[in-house]
């Protein structure tokens, strides 16, 4: 079964007017799970990277797992006053509001090379911020993965410039 068959639309999530795409049946099949991490890897041969970062929360699962198949430090990136050493803030716009995300301030050395990985792409405003992380402490993106990119949002459009890798196109 292709891999879109995996990810199910929620009506109404988390709240009205929203379709939420739901990645737990991938989560739940180790076969679908195992391919989509091999999609995602297959891209990154020769890349050198030195550390893989993961947005919190969905961005974990599959952060984790590129990671260790890397063989890299992993990195997480989290949601305000989670994270319990110095960190560095970034703060984006939502539609109504802000959000902000942290990072720790010794989790990437200068000129590393780094993999930024999270569930979904979709208007790119979470991964504009990580990407703001990430030069601030100096690193290099090597790519942005992504298991789904929702192209009606046209996220791609806000991180333009890196290389930007998506397993599933909706
Ligand atoms: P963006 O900042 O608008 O690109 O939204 C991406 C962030 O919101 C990611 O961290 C996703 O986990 C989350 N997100 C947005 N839409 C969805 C969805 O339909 N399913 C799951 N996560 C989503």
């Amino acid at each position: 079964m292709a891999l879109e068959n995996y990810i199910r639309d929620i009506q109404g999530f988390p709240k009205e007017g929203i379709l939420f795409k739901d990645i737990t049946p991938l989560l739940l099949d180790s076969k679908a799970r195992l391919e989509c991490l091999e999609i995602l890897v297959s891209t990154l041969k020769d890349k050198k990277i030195d550390k893989v970062i993961g947005v919190e929360s969905r961005g974990f699962f599959f952060g984790i797992l590129l990671a260790q198949e890397l063989s890299v430090g992993f990195i997480p990136v989290r949601k305000p006053n989670k994270l319990p050493f110095a960190t560095l803030s970034a703060s984006y716009d939502l539609e109504y509001g802000s959000d902000t995300l942290e990072i720790h301030c010794d989790a990437i050395q200068k000129g590393e090379r780094i993999l930024i990985h999270d569930d979904v792409l979709a208007t790119g405003g979470t991964a504009k911020a990580v990407c703001e992380l990430v030069e601030r402490l100096g690193g290099i993106i090597v790519q942005c993965n992504f298991i789904m990119e929702l192209t009606l949002l046209n996220g791609r459009a806000k991180i333009a410039g890196n290389e930007i890798f998506t397993a599933i196109t909706f």
